[in-house]
């Protein structure tokens, strides 16, 4: 039965044992990336994606560092991975098992209980499920194929839409509180100029699969283009007809010819100059984003993201306890208690635990200002622990 399991951190999981996009974790006893890129086996200190190769290499890395913290003489032998995203938790799985040498079993979790409950296992022991209550199925399997599940072996839970915001349940919750990040960067930095059915239509449009190639799939870009478009740099039915016919390729090339129109030392015409005072908000921002991205960093739009942080953290532990656990899913950033339940039990048998986020810090942890307000970063942010309890079968294992 879906309950409410008292109120919780991720950090009674995992501790400091949380490493962010920019693979710098919090647990100042491992060195991050900027600092042990060439430890790790990497050509450059440049973030690498999730789906690259060196992400793996980078992974390996932390997994077998943060063993060493506490028992330096035992290796790693195996790999538990749970996560919600089939493609990308999934194939980061199939990467860190073989860039590590590990056997490995992966668990990605996805709501849906208008189907009977599955548990499919693909290739790879890569298993599909359907309810967040079939972790100790699948554990109870990887324990009869032969897993150890003891101090050498690492487990890697993805943080969003898995440890906390279980994706099918509760993961609308983070995506609003994006969606209402941009709209707070949005006011704030169009004043007047601020029209929120643009910014609303834009992301709705922009936002689909589609346009993928374009946007890249990365929320920042995506933030940015709504923005622009928010501002009335361009009509979103003229950008989406650019988009469609070719003509506009990359967010690369959008915010290059966005450059153009929003440097006022080529608006010389008295019409450009018009255009540009309107924009005068979009300009601001577009002088933080733009040097950003030419350097390549993933997540150029910090402002957008300080926003998210706020957003996102005003969702955690907002309802009194005695709320109804459907509004707690619906309105509440909720830790997974099967998940939660699942990592304890394998910590309890010596387990090595950790967890991954694709949010940058600026996402995740507060501003100077905001921590000398109290607020912590998210892993350390109180919430309710709902889900339905694996503790009985765990028990049985
Ligand atoms: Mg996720």
């Amino acid at each position: 039965m879906m309950q409410y399991h008292g109120t919780t951190s991720l950090h009674e999981i995992f501790g400091d044992l949380v490493i962010l996009r920019n693979l710098q974790p919090f647990d100042r006893r491992l060195p991050g990336l900027a600092d042990a890129w060439q430890a790790m086996g990497l050509d450059s200190p440049a973030i690498p994606r999730k789906h690259e190769p060196e992400y793996a290499k980078a992974s390996v890395w932390f997994v077998t560092q943060a063993r060493a913290l506490d028992l330096p003489a035992t290796p790693v032998r195996e790999l538990l991975f749970i996560g919600d995203t089939a493609m990308a938790d999934g194939n980061a799985f199939r990467n860190l098992a073989r860039a590590g040498g590990w056997p490995g079993w992966c668990f990605i979790g996805a709501e849906k209980l208008s189907a009977p409950a599955s548990l499919v296992a693909e290739a790879d022991n890569v298993s599909l499920a359907n309810r967040w209550a079939l972790l100790a199925d699948w554990l109870a399997a990887a324990k009869g194929a032969g897993a150890r599940l003891d101090e050498q072996t690492a487990v890697v839970v993805d943080m969003d839409k898995t440890a906390i915001a279980a994706r099918g349940r509760n993961a609308h919750v983070i995506d609003n509180a994006r969606v209402e990040g941009l709209h707070r960067t949005a006011a704030g930095l169009l004043g007047d100029a601020f029209d929120l059915a643009r910014v609303q239509a834009a992301h709705n449009e922009l936002k689909e699969p589609v346009y993928h190639p374009f946007t890249a799939d990365n929320q920042d870009y995506l933030a940015y283009i709504c923005l622009a478009v928010s501002a009335g740099l361009i009509d979103l039915p003229v950008l989406v007809e650019q988009v469609k016919t070719g003509q506009m390729r990359s967010f690369e090339q959008f915010i290059a010819w966005a450059d153009g129109v929003l440097d006022p030392r080529r608006s010389t015409s008295p019409e450009q100059s018009n255009v540009s005072h309107d924009l005068a908000g979009l300009q601001a921002i577009h002088r933080e984003v733009y040097p950003l991205t030419l350097a390549g960093d993933p997540t150029p739009f910090k402002a957008f993201r300080r926003q998210e942080y706020r957003c996102t953290v005003e969702r955690f532990g907002c309802l009194p306890e005695d709320a109804p656990v459907e509004q707690m899913l619906a309105e509440q950033v909720c830790v997974t208690q099967e998940v939660r339940e699942t990592a304890l039990w394998l910590k309890r048998r010596g387990c090595l635990l950790l967890t991954m986020s694709d949010k940058p810090d600026e996402a995740t942890l507060p501003s100077s200002a905001l921590a000398a307000q109290g607020y912590l970063p998210l892993h350390r942010t109180a919430s309710a622990a709902v889900g339905v309890s694996v503790a009985g079968q765990l028990a049985d294992l």
